[in-house]
């Protein structure tokens, strides 16, 4: 089996392990990621929520994230952001300078949170947006004429649904636009009916492609005799040259543009961590790409990760390495990115070989979509307040960030990247002064 060093080793690749892997650079000291994929971060919208709803029987909903912060402190005292909030702004800043390192820009709003159009038909609350979205945040008050536009075939957004959706819900946020909706027709694919979201994207990133979307759109609004004051997109516009085509689709149709928010489908969140990746790469970080922990094991001075690597590579796939590190941060995600495993009604933690317990009706509810959100959600690894694990195995040398912690929900509170920013923050900055 063959081996390596380093001084911090990552386990994870989604947004907490980069903000992780940038704490320890930051620190000077050398960093290894081991991931499979981008695990949640890699189907989300790319959007940072730092906190939108404060989950209960009659949800609050945050226009001010830190004041919201304050009350879901108070109703739950073990929260996460309990122990983390601390580095909110800077593991905040920290991934929003990465992500812009990498060529993928967010926009934040003073410290509030937002409404933006997503492909469902609402608004969603965020609190910093990809630069693509933000032309289409709701401003209550503002009367405006918005276009939504839907490509033929492209079945996973309905752009005349998603208006008349669009123009019935902006009452209940104050909002005053007239939505219309137009279907356009593009020919890249053939006589093929349907289009799925990452076939369009690889489509327009080809200057054929982008042509003919602005053309289409620009023979839709009369060559400039129909005036929008914004045209609203599905998220699509590419997978590389996203930012170059929204600026000329701004600057051909003489208005604002923007795309309308993802609900996962591969495209944006794509854009965001290989943002992410390509920053890390370029300041330092090793990255073991197509790669997974199997086991992690105390050793003299540090930490032993068992990992196969290439799962990707035909001529040797599944290779194992051991990976030598003096502290290692977890930061493989809950139920959706990997660390948290469920079989039948059992919980537990993979790497750390912890059982939760079981998916009882004490932490269930009848409910799908309850109000206080779904407590076995709150399930994950318990970590003291310099998010060293719990498990004195590992000596206080092992540090958890992100989904895979305990006591959050962020489904239901609207605060994934901003925990996985704020935790990883901190954990990789332990990490780093444990050497
Ligand atoms: C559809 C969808 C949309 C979302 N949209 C947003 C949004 O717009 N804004 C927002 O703030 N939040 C959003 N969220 C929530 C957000 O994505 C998560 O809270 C956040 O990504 C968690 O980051 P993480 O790094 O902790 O976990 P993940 O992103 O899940 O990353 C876990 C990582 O661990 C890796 N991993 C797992 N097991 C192993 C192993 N054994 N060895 C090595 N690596 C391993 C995975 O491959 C992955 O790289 C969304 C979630 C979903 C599902």
């Amino acid at each position: 089996m063959s081996g390596m060093k380093s001084d911090v080793l990552v386990i994870g690749g989604g947004t907490a392990a980069c903000a992780a892997a940038e704490a320890v650079l930051q620190a000077g000291k050398q960093v290894t990621m081991v991931f499979p994929n981008g695990g949640s971060s890699e189907v989300s919208a790319g959007s940072v929520d730092i906190l939108g709803v404060v989950p209960g029987e009659e949800p609050r909903i945050c226009g001010d994230y830190r004041e919201g912060i304050r009350a879901l402190l108070e109703r739950y005292p073990d929260h996460v952001y309990g122990k983390c909030g601390g580095e909110l702004d800077t593991g905040v800043q920290a991934l929003v300078s990465l992500a812009e390192a990498g060529g993928y820009r967010l926009k934040g709003f003073d410290g509030k949170n937002v409404w933006i159009p997503n492909m469902l038909g609402t608004f969603s609350v965020n609190a910093l947006v990809p630069e693509m979205l933000a032309g289409g945040a709701l401003v209550p008050g503002e009367e405006k004429k918005v276009l939504v536009i839907g490509v033929k075939g492209n079945a996973a957004f309905n752009a005349e649904a998603a208006a008349m959706s669009y123009q019935q819900y902006q009452k209940k946020l104050g909002g005053k636009a007239d939505y219309f909706s137009a279907e356009i027709r593009l020919t890249g694919w053939g006589d093929r009916r349907k289009v799925s979201d990452g076939e369009l994207a690889d489509y327009l990133d080809t200057r054929e492609g982008a042509q003919e979307l602005i053309s289409a759109v620009r023979t839709f609004c009369g060559n400039g005799k129909y005036h929008f004051d914004t045209i609203l997109f599905p998220p699509v516009l590419g997978y590389v040259k996203y930012q170059e085509l929204l600026a000329e689709i701004k600057a051909a149709c003489g208005c604002d543009a923007a795309e309308v928010q993802a609900l996962g489908n591969s495209v944006v969140g794509y854009r965001f961590t290989r943002a992410l990746y390509r920053a890390l790469e370029t300041r330092g970080a090793v990255l073991l790409r197509g790669a997974k922990a199997e086991s992690i094991s105390p050793a003299e001075n540090g930490i032993d990760a068992v990992c196969t690597i290439g799962l990707t590579d035909q001529l040797h796939p599944g290779e194992k390495m051991t990976i030598h590190a003096s502290s290692a941060v977890l930061a493989t995600g809950g139920f959706v990115g990997g660390g948290i495993k469920a079989r039948r009604t059992e919980v537990w933690i993979e790497l750390l070989e912890e059982k939760l317990g079981g998916i009882t009706t004490e932490v269930l509810d009848r409910n799908a979509l309850s109000r206080s959100g779904q407590d076995f959600m709150r399930m994950g690894a318990e970590v003291k307040d310099d998010l060293s694990v719990k498990n004195e195995t590992y000596n206080g040398r092992l540090f958890a960030c992100g989904d895979v912690l305990a006591g959050h929900n962020s489904a239901s509170e609207r605060s994934g990247a901003g925990i996985a920013a704020a935790s990883a923050y901190l954990a990789g900055k332990n990490a780093a002064a444990n050497i």
